[in-house]
């Protein structure tokens, strides 16, 4: 079928369209490869840690009771019973009246329920420790399973994995987990007008800048980028270059080409291939609106806008989110991803109601308050506006518009 003109949804519906998509498959992963990857798999945790009760400081382990309300002025005195060292499981429990001097570290003999830093004893001689300060149970010590109990669901399937979780697992002596492998992107340039960036320049045409953008972008999100190149507005040519990229990438990323000119030719290029479907054409957004999703066999192809602003606040918006959720990744267009500030808004900003913008701003920061956003206009096909601002403003589509002086949220890019 022919597709000559935009049934334009919402980027919500465009949202479900591409969570019906399978994630990629998991795959057993060292901890230091698994880092950025998403989990495939539930982990508990085999162990307590710490395994045993443990001082935070260097001191004396006491019974709490023993100092408590201990001062400068009135201190406590404790006999030291042991030096601990912090290799050392000890195997004695301490009396009350008693203190095992234990370094950082060091585990915490039975009965023991407290550490007084040793900045706030004394040695008096023969043994005799004077303790200046009072203690509480479980002062400056960490317990036995307090980063994670013996059976304990640490991670959820779809979790992503950061440094601070690779240290959580290096930790229980867990070397290799379940992740979904980084999906395959292939990216294709499609326009009569492109040219390799080595080519000097001359009217007529225009150096590919979205291989470039769409390859940072992929990588960033956590895919694998492929580039295919510059293809013409050649149907054959799209057809040969769209197939290959296909068979070889879990998602096809076609720029150019996606409206519904003369010379767009996405839609049929992912109309002509076997087992296909064109499941929408348009979204409401801005920019963006030229936006294609289209399936071949069980994968998913888009094809985005040619205008180079356009491509990238696609990317943003839309396909990044997409990445991560064929990494597996739960809820990837929830937004917990993006850094947001606060700020407020410099300028009345209109919008369309019907369509989502996604507004430019430049942050002004202001001594004693949340920095200013100034709206920056230009045209899409300038890279301009992407290279001035720091981050987007998101106007829903239910909105008219925002007022100066609303605080809004920027999402920084
Ligand atoms: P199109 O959607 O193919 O009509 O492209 C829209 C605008 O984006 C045109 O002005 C194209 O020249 C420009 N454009 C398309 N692809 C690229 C690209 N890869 N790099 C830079 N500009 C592009
Ligand atoms: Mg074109």
């Amino acid at each position: 079928m022919l597709h000559d003109f935009f049934d334009i949804i919402s980027r919500e519906e465009f949202e479900s369209l591409l969570l019906s998509f399978a994630p990629t498959s998991i795959e057993i992963k060292s901890i230091s490869d698994a880092y950025g990857l998403v989990l495939g798999e539930d982990i508990f945790s085999p162990e307590d840690l710490p395994p045993a009760n443990r001082s935070c400081m260097d001191g004396y382990a006491v019974h709490a009771r023993d100092v408590f309300g201990a001062t400068e002025g009135n201190p406590a005195y404790l006999e030291q019973c042991a030096q601990l060292r912090v290799d050392e499981a000890p195997d004695f429990t301490l009396k009350h009246g008693d203190c095992a001097a234990i370094p950082t570290g060091g585990t915490l003999p039975d009965g023991a329920d407290a550490v007084v830093m040793v900045e706030h004893t004394q040695e008096l001689g023969s043994g005799t420790i004077e303790v200046r300060k009072s203690s509480t149970p479980g002062e400056h010590t960490m317990l036995k399973g307090e980063d994670a109990a013996k059976g304990e669901n640490i991670y959820k399937a779809g979790h992503t994995v950061r440094f601070q979780d690779v240290g959580l697992l290096a930790a229980l002596g867990i070397g290799s987990v379940k992740a979904h492998i980084k999906p395959r992107v292939g990216i294709i340039s499609t326009g009569d007008e492109l040219v390799e960036i080595e080519v000097p320049p001359r009217a007529g045409t225009i150096r590919d800048v979205n291989s470039h953008t769409l390859r940072c972008l992929v990588s960033k999100a956590g895919g694998i980028p492929a580039n295919y190149g510059i293809v013409r507005d050649d149907l054959n040519k799209l057809k040969t270059t769209l197939a290959k990229a296909i068979a070889e990438n879990d998602l096809v990323l076609l720029s150019g080409g996606s409206s519904v000119g003369m010379r767009d030719l996405t839609v049929r290029a992912i109309e002509s291939m076997e087992d296909s479907e064109i499941l929408a054409h348009g979204v409401a957004i801005s920019p963006g609106k030229p936006t294609i999703l289209g399936k071949v066999g069980s994968k998913p192809v888009l094809g985005l806008p040619g205008q180079v602003t356009s491509v990238q606040v696609v990317m943003l918006s839309i396909v990044m989110p997409f990445i991560r959720h064929l990494m597996g990744q739960k809820d990837s267009f929830a937004c917990l991803d993006r850094p947001i500030l606060l700020a407020e808004l410099e300028r009345n900003t209109p919008s369309r109601q019907g369509r989502e913008d996604y507004v430019r701003v430049i942050l002004k920061q202001r001594k004693g308050k949340i920095p200013l956003a100034e709206p920056v206009y230009g045209k899409s096909g300038l890279l301009r506006t992407m290279i001035k601002a720091d981050g987007l403003m998101i106007i829903p589509a239910d909105m008219e518009g925002s007022y100066a002086g609303e605080q809004i949220q920027v999402w920084l890019i």
